[in-house]
């Protein structure tokens, strides 16, 4: 490594040390320049942060492999800047049952939902409204975390759950967990009632089985304005709402992005 490599290594800050699967590592840097971040085959751009200097977020997935990864910075040409070595914690997820009356195992989505949600999912845009931390969408407890194993009436669905799920009775107001452009505003057959927040620079926010939406795509949200109200709408098996984080297109443990919320008391 060069002189001028080294000094430029030592202003990149790349951490946590230690990160649990759903979390986020963040490269931090005050150098001017095109930079990205890649872990594996993920990669990221790092964007100017509002406070000063520029920050990347490089996702983990729920499903990515515990033990230890490289993060490498590259700079516009493809040159190695900066590299860290992370470690990836097993979240140790549980497995979750959840019974599922024949009408709603039978849902499937409607041509283009699932397009139109992946899409959104992986949206990237210039412009930055967010800042941490963000608000709960609703104020109810928490009845199912992030990265649970999802079984349909004892059988392994293969998936994991990719959000949370709050309780919330129909009508309770879904309120932006921060500020964004609405790029996704429908009533969708699987998803239900969903709206589709994007916060710039990668992060994303969706929320589903809403019974109403109180926004259209193109629309500005402020942290804490209505977006839509709570329901059961879609594959749901009560009124709750179920809302995902989704940092450059993977999801994410929103829990690591809003205030302590309380587990729901056990039936
Ligand atoms: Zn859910």
């Amino acid at each position: 490594m060069t002189l001028a490599l080294l000094l430029l290594a030592s202003v990149f800050t790349i951490g946590p040390e230690k990160v649990k699967q759903g979390g986020v590592i963040r490269i931090e840097t005050k150098e001017a320049g095109a930079f990205t971040a890649r872990m594996g085959e993920r990669r990221v751009r790092l964007f100017p942060d509002p406070d000063g200097g520029q920050l990347g977020l490089l996702p983990v997935a729920a499903d990515d492999a515990a033990g230890f990864t490289q993060v490498v910075v590259e700079d516009a040409e493809g040159g190695v800047v900066t590299e860290a070595r992370v470690e990836v914690m097993d979240a140790r997820f549980p497995v979750q049952n959840i019974r599922v009356t024949p009408g709603v195992q039978a849902l499937r989505a409607a041509p283009g939902e699932m397009e139109a949600i992946r899409e959104f999912q992986g949206i990237v845009s210039e412009s930055r409204y967010w800042r941490t931390p963000f608000r709960r969408p609703v104020p109810g407890c928490l009845i199912s975390p992030f990265g649970v194993q999802r079984h349909h009436n004892g059988k392994p669905t293969g998936n994991y759950h990719r959000g949370i799920d709050q309780r919330a009775a129909v009508g309770v107001p879904v309120r932006a967990p921060a500020a964004g452009l609405v790029r996704l505003a429908e009533m969708y057959r699987l998803h239900g009632g969903s709206v589709g927040l994007d916060h710039g620079h990668g992060v994303a926010t969706i929320h589903i089985h809403l019974s109403k939406l109180s926004v259209k795509p193109g629309d500005r949200v402020a942290a804490g304005d209505l977006i839509g109200v709570a329901g059961a709408t879609g594959f749901a098996t009560g009124p709750h709402l179920h809302w995902g984080l989704y940092v450059h297109g993977v999801p994410v443990n929103p829990l690591d992005w809003i205030p302590a919320i309380p587990r729901c008391a056990a039936k």
